[in-house]
């Protein structure tokens, strides 16, 4: 667990008065009771108070915000709904959190055009909420949509169950709005499906707050499918269970969403939300097709059939719209499930090549012993994308650290088959050691260079994603010799 740091009251003052001075009473919180709701996201393990919270409500008050910030040299976190598990959104006890709460309109919904003009701080879901009418939704779909922003949602590049056939936050954004540390404001991408020039778009997506201040977001819109159905199949082992996911998309089919509970999840969550799950089961998949009644029809059957010469000893398939609801309910609600039966968890997030579920779903099985806790596996299955939730007590001496370890030790096996270590939450401060694990010294040097590029003073959500020399020295992945860092100039930390 993180000590939090506490910053002098003078600097506090300094900052507070400078910002004041330029921004209407409301905009500016400083004191511990009003900034204490910002002390952490959904990685609740790490906490910091930050120096100041600031609301702004328009464009004009971030670029405020800004200039301060760039004058005292005051480090920046931007901050959406705080549903970030990886730390992305945690605060820097000398740093100012611009929090997109109040930037939260709707600017345009066109049906011709299928996209949405949005302000950083609208909901995900918000956002099918107001095309439905349309008959269109924005497709990536966070289990955190009710909650998460847009914003949130561009910075870590989010997934969610439909993007394995409709594509990640990338594939679904055509332009953002950004305001840059220097106080401009750039648009990247365009309202084409191909912009001119680099495509910087496709370098800011995913860039955890480290680059600019996202303003705003054109996201496309697609036709919201007619049926919709969804298999729930049975499996009496994890391997065979994790093969079943391979045989599908290798059949040629690419589901709507394919997702795999383990028994300690389907346990967990059945009796939270009577999903009607098989908890008898070692494993389900949950497969869903989507599109007009034929297609569903045909795919539904084709997926049965490839799910049964996998392996499957039972299969249910969803007879109506209430049922499909009821059985992603339990998957949506796998993570709160979790808070029934542990005191805490420890969400880790990897992606492995498919084929590897298997071999790392009875790694993870072993791993539960060596480090004497337990797992429950709940995941994005068809992109491979690994959810290990650890089981543990904070309370108990020691168990928080073997969580830590337990999870570092996943993420390594990923990169070891041939994986990453992440898929959709980010890096943040929870993975930052395990990029040295994934990257070489002159991979994350030039992960350093387009930060500096955009961010010169360095103060966009410093100490977070890119590891320095340093970092990786004292993790024990970078060879020092006498003593001398190499690149010793990269400041901070
Ligand atoms: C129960 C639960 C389920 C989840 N399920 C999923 C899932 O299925 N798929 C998935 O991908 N994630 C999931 N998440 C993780 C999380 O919801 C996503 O990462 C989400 O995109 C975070 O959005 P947020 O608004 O909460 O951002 P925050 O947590 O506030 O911030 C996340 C990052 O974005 C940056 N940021 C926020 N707003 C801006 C902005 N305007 N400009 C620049 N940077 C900004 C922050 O600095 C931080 O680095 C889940 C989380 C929870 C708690």
């Amino acid at each position: 667990m993180s000590a939090s740091l506490q910053v002098p009251v003078e600097r506090r003052q300094q900052v507070a008065a400078a910002l004041r001075a330029k921004l209407p009473d409301r905009v500016v919180l400083h004191d511990p009771e009003d900034t204490r709701p910002y002390e952490c996201d959904g990685l609740a393990a790490y906490r910091q108070l930050p120096m100041i919270v600031t609301l702004p409500s328009n464009e004009a008050e971030v670029l405020a915000i800004l200039d301060v910030c760039r004058e005292l040299q005051v480090p920046i976190v931007p901050r959406g709904a705080g549903t970030g598990l990886s730390g992305g959104a945690l605060p820097i006890h000398d740093g100012v959190v611009i929090s997109t709460a109040r930037l939260n309109r709707i600017v345009k919904v066109d049906a011709y055009s299928r996209t949405a003009v949005v302000q950083p701080g609208v909901r995900n879901l918000a956002i099918s909420e107001a095309a439905a009418q349309y008959g269109l939704y924005y497709a990536p779909d966070p289990s955190s949509q009710i909650a998460c922003t847009i914003g949130g949602n561009v910075a870590e590049n989010s997934g969610g169950v439909h993007c394995l056939k409709y594509g990640l936050t990338v594939h679904n954004v055509l332009r953002v709005r950004v305001a840059t540390i220097d106080g401009e404001i750039v648009e990247l991408g365009g309202e084409a499906l191909d912009a001119p020039g680099l495509d910087l778009l496709a370098v800011f997506i995913g860039s955890e707050g480290m680059l600019g201040i996202v303003l705003e977001v054109t996201v496309k819109l697609v036709p919201k499918p007619a049926v919709a159905q969804v298999i729930m199949a049975s499996f009496g082992d994890v391997v065979t269970g994790g093969n079943a996911v391979a045989s599908v998309i290798a059949a040629g089919i690419i589901p709507a969403g394919l997702e795999m509970m383990d028994r300690t999840s389907s346990r967990m969550v059945e009796p939270f939300v009577r999903a009607g799950y098989d908890t008898d089961a070692a494993a389900i998949l949950l497969c869903e097709a989507d599109g007009t009644a034929l297609e569903v029809a045909e795919e539904i059957g084709r997926m049965s059939e490839v799910l049964q010469a996998a392996g499957a000893s039972a299969i249910a398939v969803s007879q109506n719209e209430a049922e499909r609801l009821r059985f992603w309910s339990g998957r949506k609600n796998a993570f709160p499930a979790a808070g029934r039966i542990s005191p805490d968890y420890y969400c880790m997030d990897g992606t492995i090549p498919r084929k590897h579920l298997a071999h790392v779903l009875t790694s993870i099985e072993q791993m539960e012993t060596t480090y004497g806790l337990r797992c429950a596996n709940v995941f994005h299955a068809g992109d491979g994308n690994m959810h290990p939730l650890i089981l543990f007590d904070a309370n108990k001496p020691g168990e928080f650290e073997r969580a830590e370890a337990f999870g570092a030790a996943i993420l390594a096996l990923c990169v070891e088959v041939g994986g990453t270590i992440t898929g959709e939450h980010g890096v943040g401060m929870e993975k930052i050691d395990s990029m040295c694990v994934q990257f070489g010294r002159a991979e994350l040097d030039a992960f350093f260079a387009v930060k500096r590029a955009f961010d010169p003073p360095m103060l966009l959500n410093p100490d977070k994603a890119i590891p320095t020399p340093h970092r990786c020295a004292e993790f024990g992945r970078m060879r020092v010799s006498g003593g001398v860092l190499p690149f010793p100039d990269i400041p901070r930390f």
